[in-house]
């Protein structure tokens, strides 16, 4: 009779073990806000004319993005950029008519 094969949650082997870890690196992936505001307002700009342009943010540049979803007063400012950049977008097409 032989169950070795079976990995329990509560498993402690190594392999059990690995597997635990891999899943917490995964969840701190999607969890960890390494983008502070700072480094939010550096790319700012890049993202702003990404979806100016109409690009997803989300997978234009995701840590951002998640960034914004959880800081409004980001969110603000990116949203005040895009509208610029919109406006500044519609001006040109207005030049060209
Ligand atoms: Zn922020």
């Amino acid at each position: 009779m032989s169950d070795q094969h079976t990995i329990q949650p509560d498993d402690n082997s190594p392999e059990g073990r690995q597997r635990v870890v891999l899943l917490l690196h995964e969840m701190l992936q999607m969890h960890v806000d390494d983008v502070d505001c700072v480094t939010c307002g550096d790319k700012m700009d890049c993202l702003a004319e990404l979806v100016a342009a109409g690009s997803n943010p989300k997978h234009a540049l995701p840590a951002i993005y998640n960034h914004l979803k959880c800081c409004r007063s980001c969110t603000e400012e990116f949203e005040a950029l895009v509208a610029v950049l919109l406006a500044e977008q519609a001006g040109k097409l207005d030049e060209l008519k």
